[in-house]
C-alpha cells in the first residue's frame, strides 16, 4: 500500500472486513521482519461501549491481530491510556478487551501508569510514554468522529493517547492544534485502520452514533484526517491542525492525488432503529428507502453541517436517499440511486461536502 492509497470496505461482519482489508493493503509485506514489535493503539478514550460511537470496536482489534498472528508475527501489544478524569482499564473491560486478550494471548499496557521520556518534536519539547516509543512498527487504529474542540478526531488526535496526563493537561491549555500536530513527528504512523462503523457527529465521548458500516484503510495520518473532513461535511482548514502537521512534514493533504480503493459496494441499511433524538432531528429532512448505511451516515453529516450554518428550515422538500428509488421520479435525491431526479446528486456514495454543496446550491422550499 502506497502513502496516497486510501482503501475502503463495507459491511456488518467488522472482523472479516478487517482482514480482507488488511490483506489487500499486504500489511505483512510492510512489516516484513516478524520479530518487531507490533502495537496496536485503539481509541479508548472513555469507558464506553463501541456502540455508543466513542471507542474503537474489538472487531478491528480481533480481526487485526488474527490476520498477524496467521502471517507469523507474535510480539503484539494493545496499547492506549484514556483521557484525563478516565480510568484505562475501565475503558478496556467496557469495550470488550478483556475477552479479546484473553482469547488471543496478548498484552495489553495501561500508557496511563507508563514511565515517559521527553523528545523534541519539531521544535516543541513533549513527553511520550517508553512502551509507545519502544515499539518497532504502531498500527493507529482511530475512530472516525465529531470533536467540539478540534472539529473532528482521527488518526492525528489518537496518538494523544500515547502521552502521559500531564501532558495531555498541557495540550488542552495549548489549545490542542499546535501540540498535536509536533506530536505526530514524534510518533510515527506505520498503519492506520479507521473504524468508520458509527462514530459520533460532534463529541469524542460518543452518544449520538452515526452509523457507517465502514472500515478504511491508510498509511498517511494527514490524508487520513483531511479524507474525514470531506466525509464529515467539512473543510481540512476547519481542523487546524491537520494542515499544521503537513507544513511539519507529517503527510500530505492532497485529496486530489489521492488513489481511492473501494474494496467492496456500500451495503447495509439505514439504521434508524440506533438513532438518537438528535440524529433523528437531522433524519427529519430525509427520505430514505433501503440506503446504505455509508450513504445515509453522509446525508446525516451533511445535515448537521447545514445545521450548523442554520440552514435546516421548515417547508424544504424532503432529500430521498436509497436503492428504493432506483428509476423513480422527484424533485430531490443524493446518491447515484437517484438519478431519475429533477435534481440529483451523483456519487456511490456522495461525500457529506459534495452533499452541502449540492444542497446549499438546489435544496429550495
Ligand atoms: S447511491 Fe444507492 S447504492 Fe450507492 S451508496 Fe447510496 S443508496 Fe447505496
Amino acid at each position: 500500500m502506497k502513502k496516497r492509497d486510501i482503501f475502503l470496505i463495507h459491511g456488518t461482519d467488522y472482523k472479516e472486513m478487517t482482514k480482507q482489508l488488511l490483506e489487500r493493503a499486504n500489511l505483512a509485506a510492510d512489516i516484513r521482519d516478524q520479530e518487531k514489535k507490533i502495537a496496536l493503539k485503539p481509541n479508548l478514550v472513555a469507558a464506553s461501549d463501541p456502540s455508543h460511537g466513542a471507542t474503537t470496536h474489538g472487531e478491528l482489534l480481533a480481526g487485526t491481530i488474527e490476520y498477524l498472528q496467521g502471517h507469523g508475527f507474535q510480539n503484539l501489544t494493545i496499547m492506549e491510556g484514556s483521557w484525563v478524569g478516565e480510568q484505562t482499564e475501565r475503558a478496556f473491560r467496557a469495550a470488550g478487551y478483556d475477552k479479546i486478550c484473553r482469547k488471543y494471548q496478548v498484552s495489553f499496557v495501561d500508557l496511563q501508569k507508563d514511565s515517559s521520556t521527553e523528545y523534541n518534536g519539531a521544535g516543541m519539547r513533549i513527553r511520550v510514554c517508553d512502551q509507545a516509543m519502544a515499539a518497532d512498527y504502531r498500527i493507529n487504529m482511530p475512530v472516525l468522529k465529531g470533536h467540539c474542540q478540534t472539529v473532528v478526531t482521527c488518526a492525528l488526535k489518537n496518538n494523544k493517547g500515547l502521552i502521559p496526563n500531564s501532558e495531555k493537561r498541557r495540550f488542552h491549555t495549548m489549545g490542542l492544534h499546535k501540540p498535536i500536530a509536533h506530536l505526530n513527528t514524534i510518533v510515527q504512523n506505520d498503519f492506520i485502520l479507521v473504524d468508520n462503523i458509527c462514530g459520533d457527529l460532534d463529541f469524542e465521548e460518543g452518544g449520538n452514533p452515526v452509523v457507517m458500516n465502514r472500515i478504511l484503510g491508510f498509511k498517511d495520518p494527514v490524508l487520513c484526517d483531511a479524507f474525514v473532513c470531506d466525509c464529515m461535511g467539512y473543510r481540512t482548514e476547519d481542523a487546524a491542525y491537520i494542515g499544521l502537521a503537513e507544513k511539519l512534514g507529517v503527510g500530505s493533504t492532497d485529496l486530489a492525488s489521492a488513489n481511492i480503493v473501494c474494496l467492496n459496494p456500500p451495503t447495509g441499511t439505514e439504521a434508524k432503529a440506533h438513532m438518537t433524538r438528535r440524529v433523528q432531528k437531522l433524519a427529519q429532512f430525509a427520505e430514505a428507502k433501503d440506503a446504505c448505511s455509508a450513504c445515509y451516515g453522509s446525508l446525516i453529516y451533511a445535515l448537521d453541517r447545514l445545521n450548523d450554518a442554520g440552514e435546516l428550515k421548515k417547508g424544504l422538500p424532503p432529500v430521498a436517499i436509497g436503492q428504493g428509488y432506483r428509476g423513480a421520479k422527484g424533485e430531490i435525491g443524493v446518491g447515484s440511486c437517484t438519478s431519475c431526479f429533477q435534481k440529483s446528486l451523483p456519487g456511490c456514495p456522495p461525500k457529506a461536502s459534495e452533499i452541502v454543496k449540492f444542497l446549499k446550491e438546489n435544496w429550495e422550499s
